[in-house]
């Protein structure tokens, strides 16, 4: 199946016992069973069924099993939000002692979940670029997992995941891709060596800014050292599905950083129209980064743009295509406000992956707590402002920032 065919009929299909064309809402928090000894075996994991909501539940199953099979993995946690997925993708093979390298550029929560790990004797190594060379300078032999985004944001600066994910493999350490802001129409991670996957699907995934959730997708690839992941150990009979299984009995059980039916049901909704919303935002985010860059006044950055440093690879590996987010430079800081302040379709507003065009100016809003080397790392500077493009007509979009370029 191509992709848009995978996005409707991927790992799913109407619902055989009432024809429903859509995974219904379960909302109810625990399923009865008919006897004593079908509850304990769907309870310890021995027969399919299902219990109570934290730990499973039909909704939230049909959406991991379109996530899985759009991402081609095999086997997909759904979480509450993209942080918990974030969280739990590493807490399920860390201990206290062990050492993550991530890139700097992180998502500001994912940072700052770093120094929250600190009080848990979990060291984090930062590289300024996620390249292969600058990774392989801090792999110690605690090393235990590699945290990176595809496309950093706002930075927009793209993994090179062939090369990335062989040096991780070299050293026999998993390569943890946040693919939120790629999405799987850009990029599917897993074709080029990653092997583990998250989400926060409460953006492009959901496409109508109404849900916060997480996903975490495996691979099954990776070859795991039971001497040196030893909590996987026990998951050992299960091959390929040890990661997915140890996390689903295990942490995120226990965590209870559950998906809600009805959040699920949103995402489900949402996914089918992936294609569709990612063509037309990589469309309109394509020709406003050619206005910006011929009208000269604010200097666009944009990967799919020929002058970008990045171009090749987005040729490469995203097939030629940008995404949805770019970032301008409008001169100053006033000079950024007076731009955010004119515009009139432009929402002003922190998310991205929404239908609708949003702007924000990232130094005050999101970085305002980080020194001058993260925002630096993260290409936030004094007149960077953020647009996460929608779906709007190009034309209407172009208008509104020439009127309020002229405005500034
Ligand atoms: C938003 C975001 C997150 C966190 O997701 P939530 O759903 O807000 O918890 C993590 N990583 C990236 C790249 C994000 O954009």
């Amino acid at each position: 199946m191509e992709f848009n065919t995978r996005l409707l009929h991927g790992g799913f299909g109407a619902d055989r016992s009432t024809g429903a064309t859509l995974a219904p809402i379960y909302q109810v928090s625990a399923f009865a069973q008919e006897s004593a000894e079908k509850l304990e075996a769907v309870f310890n994991n021995r027969a399919p069924g299902f219990a109570y909501s934290r730990i499973s539940n039909p909704t939230v199953a049909s959406f991991e099993t379109r996530m899985n099979a759009l991402e081609k993995g095999i086997g997909a946690v759904a979480c509450s939000s993209g942080m918990a997925a974030v969280t739990l993708s590493l807490l399920n093979i860390l201990e206290s002692g062990d050492e993550v390298i991530a890139g700097a550029g992180l998502f500001g929560g994912t940072i700052d979940l770093f120094g929250d790990l600190k009080a848990f004797g979990i060291t984090t190594r930062f590289v300024e670029h996620v390249t292969a060379d600058e990774i392989a300078e801090q792999i110690t032999d605690r090393t235990k997992a590699v945290f990176a985004e595809i496309v950093g944001n706002p930075g927009l600066e793209i993994v090179d995941i062939r090369a990335v994910s062989q040096l991780c493999h070299e050293h026999g350490i998993p390569l943890i891709l946040d693919s939120t802001t790629a999405t799987p129409y850009l990029v599917r991670p897993f074709e080029y060596g990653a092997d583990i996957v998250v989400h926060s699907t409460s953006k492009y995934i959901n496409g109508g800014g109404n849900s916060i959730s997480g996903v975490i997708i495996d691979s099954g690839k990776f070859k795991w050292d039971f001497d040196r992941y030893k909590g996987l150990a026990q998951y050992l009979k299960l091959g390929g599905l040890c990661y997915i299984a140890k996390l689903h009995s295990g942490i995120w059980r226990n965590f209870g950083a559950c998906l809600a039916p009805v959040n699920a049901f949103m995402n489900s909704v949402g996914i089918e129209t992936l294609g569709l919303r990612m063509q037309r935002c990589c469309e309109n985010a394509l020709a406003l980064a050619e206005y910006f860059s011929e009208d000269g006044r604010v200097q666009p950055n944009y990967p799919a743009l020929p002058d970008n440093p990045f171009y090749d690879l987005c040729q490469k590996q995203l097939s030629g295509k940008g995404g949805a987010i770019l970032t301008i430079r409008a001169g100053s800081k006033e000079r950024a406000f007076r731009l955010i302040n004119a515009l009139k379709l432009a929402t002003n507003a922190t998310n991205i992956g929404d239908v609708r065009t949003l702007v924000i100016h990232p130094a005050s809003t999101i970085y305002a707590h980080s020194n001058e080397a993260q925002k630096l790392s993260a290409g936030v500077f004094e007149d960077t402002i953020r647009i996460s493009v929608g779906i709007e007509d190009k034309e209407d979009l172009i208008a509104d920032f020439i009127q309020a370029i002229e405005a500034m």
